[in-house]
């Protein structure tokens, strides 16, 4: 047979073609487990039917020998009764939820008198009705058709309750209604149901529910699938039948006993319960409990397994056998007890979790998954689950805070005078910005769950608008910032679980890895949760989060003062309070890098807004009080709005147009260095000029820095690097890497600046669009893109190498805790990432992958070049 082999022997050269289920149910048979006979169709044959619509006449005939074969193989089991067909997907890699199934096929009207005859009335219209439910589905009526039709015939009984005669009705109902609405006859015969069934079950793989599964996993459109047919094992049978799940470890906690649940024939609707008899069902014959069955298949298969059975009149079939699907704690437990019981090696255990699993294992979650549908999705943009009630200000956040008290922020976008109320409410939603807008950057820096671009203030100041819904203030929601997800009022929340057998997995990948996992962290406090998540440095420490609260009014008064005195005491202000931030940083890092970056974002970031200033004079003209002062503080803010700031006065062009601020920054910086050595410390201090563009740039901040060490009058090693994130910086980079000890890619604004795209805007306006659409595979703000950016980053990698063998190569974007980027950084020669906090645990395991899978690590890998050592400036 080309097309069809029989499961119950080796499959020989169809086994690359039989699929998940096809395999694991030839397994089974091998393994001496009870299986109901059957017959794997070759995924060939369905990628055949997406081409044609049709089954080739030969596979066909193939099918048609083969449910005789299996026929009399289940009659010669010693089942005499009328036999009814299941056709199961089985494709080469798990989908679960996403394809249909059929079953109950074969009900023809002669086979409905036969069971209605042996097995009793009440049995053959349960049968009717799960064949029509079956037929329903694969011709696309709507399920949300049957309960209706369940109420014409049941009233408000219960489905339980019905009587065979209104099973009937209700099945009489059901298939006018099938007829009517896809005006095609039900075929009365076995072929031509089973015909349709495969033909659905085939077709259900171009569903669009299928096709973005693929997309997110990776999976090939053109592989198709196989199908599994057999006879089904009625379960739901009067006397000792159900059906039930046993599980090798239990897939929740991890913990390594055998569970299951068990749903007894007779009960409608079906309701499982814990199976106290796990131990006792012989699914082999005398001996092999089924306990024993799931525990050898664990071995043999080296993985969590999963059986479904079904028990007709006391004997028990197994019906299906696969890896089970687990939570993110379950998976980390079991990698590191199959390494202990000697499963697994290290390797596998590290190669066997998606590292983007682990955003969730170290935040909240929900107890149970929600039950209701979302009332609006936004971008989930920094993980973890909170309720809380709504709050519309930083300020309100902040006194919830300090009253003990969780709330959700909802602002239209965040600017750097709510920093400090994001970073204590329990979740933020905003209206406004993408993945790697500032908002979601500041979010996933304070570790606070945050929703993006899906909630914002009303005009009433009292409300904010939820996707479709007007909330009030003090209503409660949940959001869930690992999905976008914002539901309604407060779901059960749990803490995060202790971290034990994650802490052993992550120092397996640390000894593996060879690229430098490090963090995003501004202030002493984020830098010690990044330490203690592992962090090997400080890559990127944003100094505008330390120009938050209050200090924005010293800022202020730097950048609007009329008065030379007034600006000379606000800069003397802003330095002293920057020695204190960086001797934090350089404290809790002791030992190792702490890259601070130099201001980057636009000015007028910290002046108010326009809107504001304008509210603020009408309430001061109906007080009758004056507004001099707002009337030249609009004026200022006028004087230094952008209509482009993303391109506008930001970063290293500051210390064009206003020296003071990085100078001040310096001498502070230079100051804390001072005070660690005193103090007997090991601070290993990076400066960093962000969104150079070209080498003047660089060395006229290089030469202040230079300069200003050189007055301490004191050696000081403080290494010097400069951000790539400007197309002109990476094509000039053998220039710049003569003047930098270290270059660090930021590759939201190097994305930003390649593809033309707003990281702010793109998102939310058609960047979703264009991946629906098929024209681009991903958000490129994500994964970094390997073709465009990519291209940049190895051409200024391999100029910077060449023209500074020494130069230390790092990456500060988002991209740094994304597992695939990781993978292209590893490959692209880059030392270290650098990533928010929440995603040290991703980022470390990804790290080890992309070794493990390096192609040259057999062949034992050049060591990375030696990270260049600090300039010394004397
Ligand atoms: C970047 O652009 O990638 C970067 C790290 O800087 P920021 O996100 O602060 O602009
Ligand atoms: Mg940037």
């Amino acid at each position: 047979m080309r097309f069809v082999a029989d499961y119950t022997r080796p499959l020989g050269n169809l086994a690359d073609r039989a699929g998940l289920r096809g395999r694991a149910l030839a397994d089974l048979v091998r393994l001496g487990i009870r299986v109901p006979p059957g017959f794997v169709v070759s995924d060939v044959v369905c990628r055949r039917f997406l081409e044609t619509g049709d089954i080739p006449s030969d596979a066909w005939e193939e099918i048609e020998a083969a449910l005789v074969t299996v026929s009399h193989a289940f009659a010669s089991m010693g089942v005499t009764r009328p036999q009814l067909f299941a056709v199961r997907s089985s494709p080469g890699v798990a989908m679960p939820g996403v394809l249909n199934s059929a079953l109950y096929l074969g009900a023809t009207t002669g086979v409905l008198s036969m069971l209605a005859t042996a097995q009793g009335p009440g049995f053959a219209a349960t049968v009717r009705l799960g064949f029509l439910e079956t037929l329903g589905l694969m011709r696309g009526l709507s399920p949300a058709r049957y309960p209706s039709l369940l109420a014409d015939v049941a009233g408000p009984e219960a489905e339980a309750a019905l009587t065979t005669a209104q099973l009937d009705a209700l099945a009489a109902a059901y298939r006018d209604l099938i007829v009517e609405e896809s005006q095609r006859s039900i075929p009365d015969d076995v072929p031509g149901q089973l015909r349709e069934a495969i033909e659905s079950v085939f077709a259900s793989w171009d569903r669009i529910e299928a096709r973005r599964h693929r997309r997110r996993h990776g999976i090939a459109d053109e592989d198709g699938m196989a199908v599994v047919i057999h006879p089904m094992i009625f379960g739901e049978l009067p006397g000792d039948s159900g059906a039930g799940t046993v599980f090798s470890r239990d897939p929740v906690e991890g913990t390594p006993n055998v569970s299951g649940i068990y749903a007894p024939g007779e009960s409608r609707p079906r309701v499982a319960i814990d199976d106290p008899r796990l131990s006792e069902l012989s699914a082999t014959g005398p001996g092999a409990s089924l306990v024993e069955v799931v525990r050898r298949l664990e071995i043999e298969w080296g993985e969590l397994v999963r059986l479904d059975y079904v028990r007709e009149g006391g004997e028990v079939w197994v019906i299906d056998g696969r890896v089970a699907e687990r939570s993110t704690q379950a998976a980390v437990r079991v990698a590191v007890e199959f390494v202990d019981e000697g499963l697994h090696s290290i390797e596998d255990a590290l190669l066997s979790i998606d590292p983007e699993r682990l955003g969730g294992i170290l935040h909240p979650r929900f107890v149970t998954p929600p039950y209701a549908p979302p009332m609006a999705r936004g971008l989930a943009s920094s993980p973890g689950v909170a309720a809380g009630p709504v709050v519309l200000t930083a300020a309100d956040a902040i006194d919830s805070a300090d009253a003990g008290l969780p709330a959700i922020l909802v602002l239209r976008e965040v600017l750097p005078r709510d920093l400090d109320g994001v970073a204590r409410a329990a979740g933020l939603v905003t209206g406004h910005g993408g993945g790697t807008s500032h908002a979601a950057v500041a979010a996933r820096a304070a570790g606070t769950p945050s929703v993006t671009g899906v909630g914002e203030p009303t005009a009433d100041p009292a409300t904010v608008r939820i996707g479709d819904r007007v909330i009030g203030a003090g209503e409660w929601i949940t959001i869930d910032g690992a999905t976008g997800a914002v539901y309604q009022g407060k779901l059960p929340v749990a803490q995060p679980v202790a971290a034990g057998y994650l802490e052993r997995l992550l120092e397996w990948a640390d000894q593996v890895r060879s690229l430098g996992v490090w963090a995003n962290a501004d202030t002493a406090l984020s830098a010690a949760a990044a330490k203690a998540a592992g962090a090997d440095g400080i890559g990127l420490a944003r100094t505008e989060y330390m120009f938050q609260g209050e200090r924005l009014d010293v800022v202020r008064r730097i950048l609007l003062s009329d008065s030379a005195r007034d600006r000379a005491d606000a800069l003397v202000e802003l330095e002293n309070l920057q020695i204190g931030d960086f001797e934090g940083l350089l404290g809790v890092m002791d030992g190792t890098p702490v890259v601070v970056r130099l201001l980057d974002p636009p000015v007028h970031e910290f002046l108010p807004s326009r809107v504001d200033i304008e509210l603020e004079m009408a309430r001061r003209r109906l007080a009758g009080e004056s507004v001099a002062d707002l009337v030249s503080l609009e004026a200022a803010v006028e004087q230094w709005s952008e209509v482009n700031p993303m391109l506008g006065l930001r970063g290293v062009r500051l210390a064009v147009v206003i020296p003071e601020i990085y100078r001040v920054q310096v001498l502070a910086a230079l100051e804390a260095v001072r005070r660690r050595l005193d103090a007997g410390g090991d601070p290993q201090l990076q400066l960093m000029i962000p969104l150079v563009g070209s080498i003047e740039e660089l060395l006229l901040v290089r030469d202040m820095i230079e300069e200003e060490v050189h007055s301490a009058g004191r050696l000081l090693e403080i290494a010097i690097g400069t951000m790539i994130e400007l197309p002109r910086a990476a094509l000039t980079a053998g220039e710049l890497a003569l003047a930098s000890d270290f270059f660090s890619f930021g590759t939201n604004d190097l994305t930003q600046t390649t593809m033309g795209l707003s990281r702010d805007d793109a998102e939310e306006a058609f960047l979703l669009a264009y991946i629906e659409q098929g024209l681009m595979a991903v958000n490129p703000f994500q994964q970094i893109d390997p073709v465009g950016v990519g291209a940049l980053m190895r051409e200024a990698i391999t100029a910077g190498r060449a023209a500074n063998p020494g130069l230390e190569i790092g990456v500060c974007g988002e991209h740094g805790g994304d597992p695939v980027s990781i993978e292209y950084f590893h490959q692209w020669g880059v030392d270290y990432v650098s990533c928010s906090p929440p995603r040290l645990p991703i980022a470390r395991l990804a790290a080890a992958q992309a070794a493990l899978s390096d192609p040259q690590r057999s062949e034992g890998k050049a060591p990375p070049a030696e990270p260049g050592g600090p300039t010394q400036l004397r």
